[in-house]
């Protein structure tokens, strides 16, 4: 008789070989795995009828070619991709993501992330994830319509408002959800406002969107602070990045009497001891789309460096917010060493294994991306109640129902945490309760 840790050792083995050369993938479902197996010991039932088998196997995987013309006429060719993990709660449902990192294996991983993430907005949405290795940057506004109205001729076949709703991720904000839903609207010869969110707010766009995945992540963290008798108030932040999840971020933290001492993007980080300047920030990356050093040149008493890390910052709380991986388990053991007691993923995956352990040995609050970065997820499943019924919700009222989600994650989390005694590992808890719900979905559902 194999035991149920023997058996998903054997399944994550057999798993490496068939998915060869996916690095990101292989971390994201071993670290599900692991919660799994503490689930599996207790109801041995989560392994009948090959569920994590089927669990780990995209329902479907698209890849296509993406040619497009450049302004001086030259043809390029890139890669689209949409994999769609799993339906059994809802339609596919998660962002698409323009960056020449983009691979089969991130979109994988990203896709494996978004099941348990969306299972855990306990709204009906399945997970699914896409993208393409075009790089937006340097790129003129008529170029990137271009690169959308190629992407979405072949990616419309595959979408709906019932099947699979993209939206944005990194590279894809307002303008690109414009482009792409143009394209799908002339193709599809439907104003099908539910087949995409994210979008403007006069064609069906919701409220807070934009702000949600930063928002959230830091409601979300005022939780876990107040779970342990801390606030927001007085704290010093760290935010990495200075995208759209960034941005957000910061200014709810600021919102909420915390100091923001620093920002980063892919050519250097901010070190800014007074706070952030929001509407600087958002001007310099949003409305002129330049690196952060533009914000130093027009900002007293903030700082740019382009060696060491933005993780060497003192700080209370630190809050990944750019990309996978960016975060290793050196950066953690200097971040725990300069006082920071509290982490709140949002981006996906940017801590390694190596630094989520650091924070585990150490005692840091830990709040991983699938649960801490929730909110944007979960108020495209509110743009997509607004537009079932026609209907557009007050910014207040919008913003009231993703605050109520994100406690609702955290306490979700934290009970499942306890129930399996593992008090304030949010990690496990997050992946248990994310899993149980869908497991349960495909159970009832049958062997598909
Ligand atoms: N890309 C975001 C995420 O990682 C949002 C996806 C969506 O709104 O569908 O969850």
């Amino acid at each position: 008789m194999t035991t149920v840790e023997e058996q998903v050792s054997e399944y994550y083995n057999k798993l490496l070989k068939r998915n060869a050369g996916e690095p990101e993938f292989h971390q994201a479902v071993a670290e599900v795995l692991d919660s799994l197996k503490i689930v599996l010991g207790k109801d041995e039932h989560y392994a009948d009828y090959g569920l994590i088998q089927r669990l780990c196997e995209p329902e479907r995987q698209i890849i296509f070619r993406v040619p497009w013309v450049d302004d001086k006429g030259n043809v390029h060719v890139n890669r689209g991709f949409r994999v769609q993990f799993n339906s059994a709660l809802g339609p596919y449902k998660g962002g698409l993501r323009f960056h020449p990192s983009v691979n089969l294996g991130i979109v994988k991983f990203l896709g494996f992330e978004q099941i348990f993430k969306n299972s855990l907005t306990g709204l009906p949405i399945g997970g699914g994830k896409g993208g393409s290795d075009f790089d937006p940057k340097g790129k003129s506004d008529a170029e990137v319509m271009r690169f959308c109205q190629s992407f979405m001729s072949e990616l419309q076949r595959h979408i709906g408002d019932q099947t699979d709703v993209p939206a944005g991720d990194i590279g894809v904000g307002g303008r690109e959800i414009g482009y792409l839903f143009g394209q799908y609207r002339r193709s599809s010869n439907r104003h099908e406002s539910g087949v995409l969110t994210g979008k403007g707010l006069t064609w069906g766009g919701s409220l807070v969107r934009t702000e949600a995945t930063g928002y959230g992540c830091v409601y979300l963290t005022d939780e876990m602070m107040k779970e342990h008798g801390d606030s927001l108030d007085g704290a010093k932040v760290i935010v990495s990045g200075s995208g759209n999840v960034a941005i957000y971020a910061i200014e709810k933290a600021q919102q909420l009497g915390a100091t923001v001492v620093g920002f980063s993007d892919s050519s250097g980080w901010v070190s800014t001891p007074g706070g952030v300047d929001v509407e600087l920030l958002r001007d310099v990356k949003e409305v002129r789309r330049e690196r952060v050093t533009a914000y130093v040149a027009e900002s007293e008493g903030a700082t740019y460096h382009s060696d060491g890390s933005i993780w060497d910052l003192e700080a209370d709380v630190a809050l990944p917010c750019a990309t996978q991986n960016e975060l290793d388990g050196n950066h953690a053991e200097t971040l725990v060493a300069n006082g920071v007691k509290y982490v709140a993923e949002g981006a996906n995956m940017p801590s390694t294994p190596e630094a989520v352990e650091v924070f585990r040995a150490k005692g840091v609050h830990f709040a991983p991306g699938k649960a801490a970065n929730a909110g944007g997820v979960a108020t495209s499943a509110l743009e997509m109640q607004q537009n079932a019924s026609r209907d557009s919700w007050t910014f207040e009222y919008t913003d009231e129902r993703l605050k109520e989600i994100m406690t609702t994650i955290f306490r979700n989390s934290a009970d499942t945490a306890a129930e399996y005694d593992r008090e304030h590992d949010y990690v496990t808890g997050a992946n248990i309760a994310g899993f149980k719900k869908v497991a349960d979905a495909m159970l009832a559902q049958g062997v598909i």
